[in-house]
């Protein structure tokens, strides 16, 4: 499972590297480029909802696996959980800056 910070580490890589191989009919190869050198991402991104809300903490977000083609750069996006890869738990709370004491005089 990755980390708090959503970070893959080499387990879920080969697991995310086993599903693609897996589905690919004749190798996964670049559109673009037409390399079959990929990168993994070194984290789980994710997708927001097009909504205003989309930057609150709690909504509904898609975690993604990006797979980037080594030497173009191309990327594409797989759902991290069709790969059997788990969201990362969720970060621990931001504690609020504390309010300026109005009653403290700075000498
Ligand atoms: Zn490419």
């Amino acid at each position: 499972m990755p980390d708090h910070t959503a970070r893959l580490f080499s387990q879920e890589k080969a697991q995310a590297l086993a599903w693609i191989n897996r589905y690919a009919r004749s190798g996964f190869v670049c559109p673009v480029c037409g390399s079959k050198n990929w990168l993994i991402s070194d984290h789980v991104t994710q997708a927001p909802r097009f909504a205003k809300d989309f930057l609150e903490g709690g909504t509904a977000t898609y975690p993604l696996i990006l797979f980037i083609s080594n030497p173009c750069g191309f990327v594409m996006p797989f759902s991290s959980h069709l790969m059997g890869i788990p969201a990362p738990p969720p970060p621990p709370p931001i504690s609020p800056p504390l309010a300026p004491n109005p009653l403290q005089k700075d000498y």
